[in-house]
């Protein structure tokens, strides 16, 4: 079963809307110096083509704030018009006083309640920062990050808990602490004046059992939109899966209208893998499609030869090359379901069952392979040329869609 959202407050962040009814929105980050337009825009640029909807830059000093407006600009003279997040800690209320082109063209503002200020000043520069949303109607996203969690808040929480009948352990304190961290400044924002439908929240933590409890917490105590993201996921494998672990098991109970993977590429890595992955996960969970999906099966001592990984590879690769063309007059392709399969034990089953399947030859076998159509045998390939005439085919599907 799809899982049914919890229906949060719409926030406008720019051209996406987040939360209400709007498909969760997938988004992504730079790691590029801020400061340096050409790099930072090429990145931009590579992840919105990728398919991230916001793509949040760093705005970490006066060089970086100083920037954005022409990161902005060159952004809309290329037609990329993916809105900009701007990601904030100790001087957001300097850096956004200080450089109104910036505060102009961000899209939202991610302020970390953890890292506004100590004490009295902590207020003063949370006001000035929500002043500042106000002034230019931007929403905000209070991003509560486990690593830098208000330390007077959880100071006070602990010495609560350690005077009560029943104290609580230590880490059910520390997720109280952030989700009373960001309804706390959530609240406070609203009593600035910064109206309701201008908050996103997130609780970021790097352990997926204490994401899964935090963000529950969060959902049953809060109607504002939830940013999901398990924060430091890591690298390669270990990311992607931790990542989709803790984002599957809320986005399943209805939890989460935004979604990051904070992966750690490798050398020389495109940033755009983490968007691929948000993208796959929301896919595999068939909340919303973004590409055809290829079935294939993982191949076993029946398969004669490497052949089929070859092809299901290349038609992975060619159902991704063509989908940004579809989706102009074929958005409806991303639902395409094709199957690549090795033999005839569940070939024909998951052919029959895609919308285009092809069930290559196993050991022993007839060196033919039979196409199937909507759940019917329509040719048989086989050759050289077989895998360039099943793409073909494809592109036949798709035109007739
Ligand atoms: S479909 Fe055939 S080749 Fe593929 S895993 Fe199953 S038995 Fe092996």
């Amino acid at each position: 079963m799809i899982p049914v959202r919890k229906r949060t407050i719409p926030v406008q962040v720019g051209s996406v809307q987040v939360g209400g009814d709007a498909p969760v929105v997938v988004q992504s980050m730079t790691n590029t110096d801020t400061a340096d337009v050409e790099r930072t825009v090429t990145q931009v640029a590579e992840l919105a083509g990728a398919g991230s909807e916001l793509v949040r830059v760093t705005v970490n000093n006066k060089d970086a704030a100083s920037k954005v407006a022409e990161i902005r600009k060159q952004l809309d003279d290329q037609g990329v018009t993916v809105p900009l997040v701007g990601d904030f800690h100790y001087n957001g209320h300097v850096l956004l006083r200080e450089f109104p082109d910036c505060a102009e063209a961000l899209a939202k503002y991610r302020i970390n309640p953890g890292n506004v200020g100590k004490g009295a000043n902590h207020d003063a520069n949370f006001a000035t920062m929500i002043e500042v949303a106000k002034d230019y109607d931007r929403p905000v996203r209070i991003g509560v990050n486990a690593g830098s969690l208000d330390q007077e808040l959880l100071d006070e929480l602990m010495d609560q808990n350690a005077k009560s009948a029943e104290p609580q352990g230590a880490t059910e304190v520390w997720l109280e602490a952030m989700v009373q961290s960001a309804l706390r400044s959530v609240d406070a924002a609203i009593e600035l004046g910064l109206p309701e439908d201008k908050l996103i929240i997130s609780c970021k933590i790097s352990r997926v059992q204490e994401l899964v409890r935090v963000y529950t917490m969060l959902s049953e105590r809060t109607d504002h939109a939830l940013h999901l993201g398990l924060t430091e996921a890591g690298m390669g494998m270990k990311g992607i899966v931790s990542s989709t672990a803790g984002l599957s098991i809320l986005l399943q109970q209805g939890i989460g209208d935004t979604i990051r993977v904070s992966l750690t590429p490798r050398p020389g890595e495109s940033r755009t893998e983490e968007v691929r992955a948000a993208q796959a996960i929301l896919q595999s969970l068939g909340i919303r499609p973004f590409l055809p999906e290829v079935t294939a099966c993982p191949g076993c001592g029946r398969t004669t030869s490497t052949y089929f990984q070859v092809l299901a590879q290349e038609v992975e690769g060619f159902l991704a090359e063509r989908m940004p063309v579809w989706k102009a007059d074929k958005p409806q392709a991303a639902e395409l379901k094709v199957a690549v399969m090795g033999c005839v034990v569940n070939g024909p089953g998951e052919s029959r069952a895609a919308h285009i399947g092809i069930s290559l030859p196993g050991t022993g076998e007839a060196p033919r392979s039979p196409v199937y159509i909507d759940g019917v045998q329509r040719t048989t390939l086989e050759g050289p040329t077989l895998s360039d005439e099943f793409k073909e085919l494809i592109e036949d599907y798709v035109a007739g869609m």
